[in-house]
């Protein structure tokens, strides 16, 4: 007789450590003892048998297997490996049945469903495994609701720490273990700094290797990645906000670290692809996202390193520039850092900025604009190419104008500047550069970004790269 063997783990770690291989010699015996030959293996691996809308490709493809003909037994260790769910279950019975396929389980009851007995015994069956599979989710899932509700952090006692956060264990009234979080003041200073600068535009690389420059690790002892950065930003926690399956169910027990605005507009930061070309990534120039000008023919001075120094150059001809003029790139952003600060510390030009600068509501509406046309796109894609709803003549045309939209809407923000960066730099002098020192490239190319709208780099005069102050003119926003 021809067989096919199905085997599946669930998640559960008593099943995972016996395992599939286990299930799969198991079911090898048994088929030699009864005489059959395995044609098919099917295997799920921790996959619910319990959840219907869990896809568990190793069942269909045994279903498919069985439609065509191939197999006249299926050999499972216990028929709750088929399905804990009962529909799910008499389903495939019926397909068995149509099919004159047996199923045989090798462990636990014998199963037969050829008689109409062992059929109803199947099907009892399938309706307790069911049953207590359901008993479980439902214990588990109202204890997390429980805590949840309550305020306090998933997992209990066990649970590991969140990095900001201490984990203080205790003996409660009742008797039982309880833990608490209590803020890490030195990490939570950090998670504060993370936030801040996220706002004023820096991007999550560079706030990665400032972390592990500073020495940081993760609370398991490792380097932070760009994901475990994202990771914080994202945790609601740190706005002392109790999330539970996706959902913010109130407030917690554990004092915040951040504000829950901060956390929001955070958040709509990080929810928008776009924001890298916007803030210009990780970059070694200051001045390289559209700031610095050719004084020779008025395109954009790019990174052109040459003899190993840093140098800022006009793109070749073949790119639409001069190609012919260079400055090394030290002294040059010295100068504007100096004259930046200069110009901050002014307290006029302070206020002057601060009335010039868009609301923030407006920039935030304009990221909303490009968020909704970002997403009719993707539904004209959809009808399109998809539903094939739409000519192709229609699709360009809305396509066009939503690029534009999202164009124009591009151009607002950058020219609202960064609105975060001008509030966060102190006042003073002094204060003005250490802030400056202290910052990181991101940092400090949005706060130049915000006072100035380009930086004039003219040609040498004799024709040597020298630098010379005479060469820069600045253009001041304000
Ligand atoms: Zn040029």
């Amino acid at each position: 007789m021809r067989a096919a063997l199905y085997t599946r783990i669930s998640q559960d770690p008593e099943e995972q450590r016996r395992g599939v291989e286990r299930q799969e010699k198991d079911g090898r015996e048994y088929a030699e003892r009864k005489g059959y030959e395995v044609v098919a293996e099917y295997s799920d691996n921790d996959r619910s048998g319990y959840k219907r809308k869990v896809k568990r490709p190793g069942f269909e493809n045994l279903k498919t297997g069985i439609r065509e003909g191939e197999i006249e037994v299926v050999l499972c260790q216990h028929q709750d490996r088929l399905a804990r769910n009962a529909t799910v279950f008499t389903d495939f019975m019926d397909l068995c049945r149509e099919r004159d396929v047996r199923i045989e389980a090798w462990q636990g009851v014998t199963l037969d469903s050829n008689s109409a007995t062992g059929r109803y015994q199947a099907t009892m069956q399938a309706a307790t495994d069911e049953h207590y599979s359901a008993l479980i989710s439902e214990k588990a899932r109202s204890a997390h609701l429980e805590l949840a509700k309550s305020g306090k952090p998933n997992g209990g006692g066990r649970g590991g720490r969140p990095f900001g956060y201490d984990r203080h264990r205790s003996i409660g009234e009742d008797g039982r273990a309880q833990s608490r979080l209590v803020v890490n003041a030195d990490e939570a200073d950090r998670v504060r700094h993370l936030f801040k600068l996220m706002l004023s535009g820096a991007s999550v690389r560079s706030l990665t290797h400032e972390l592990n420059d500073a020495g940081f690790t993760t609370t398991t002892g490792r380097p932070f990645t760009m994901r475990a950065v994202r990771d914080i930003l994202r945790n609601p926690l740190y706005a002392g906000l109790r999330i539970h399956r996706g959902e913010i169910v109130g407030p917690g027990v554990w004092d915040s670290v951040v504000d829950e605005g901060d956390y929001q507009k955070v958040q709509s930061i990080l929810a928008n692809p776009d924001r890298r070309s916007w803030t210009g990534g990780a970059r070694r120039y200051l001045l390289t996202s559209g700031i610095a000008l050719c004084g020779r023919c008025g395109e954009n001075m790019v990174a052109r390193p040459q003899n190993h120094q840093r140098k800022y150059g006009c793109r070749p001809k073949q790119e639409s520039g001069c190609g012919a003029n260079r400055i090394q790139a030290e002294p040059v952003e010295e100068l504007i850092a100096t004259t930046v600060l200069d110009y901050l510390d002014s307290p006029k030009t302070r206020q002057a900025l601060h009335d010039h600068h868009a609301e923030e509501d407006e920039v935030s509406a304009w990221w909303q604009e490009i968020a909704e046309a970002n997403e009719a796109l993707e539904q004209l894609s959809l009808d399109h190419y998809v539903e094939k709803r739409i000519p192709r003549n229609a699709y360009f045309k809305a396509t066009r104008e939503l690029e534009r939209r999202i164009e124009i809407a591009k151009e607002n923000i950058n020219a609202a500047g960064t609105p975060d960066v001008l509030t966060d730099v102190p006042a003073g002098r002094d204060a003005l550069r250490q802030w400056w020192d202290g910052a990181g490239l991101d940092l400090r190319m949005s706060l130049v970004a915000a006072v100035i709208e380009r930086v004039v780099i003219h040609p040498p005069v004799q024709g040597h790269n020298f630098f010379n102050r005479s060469r820069l003119e600045v253009v001041w926003r304000v």
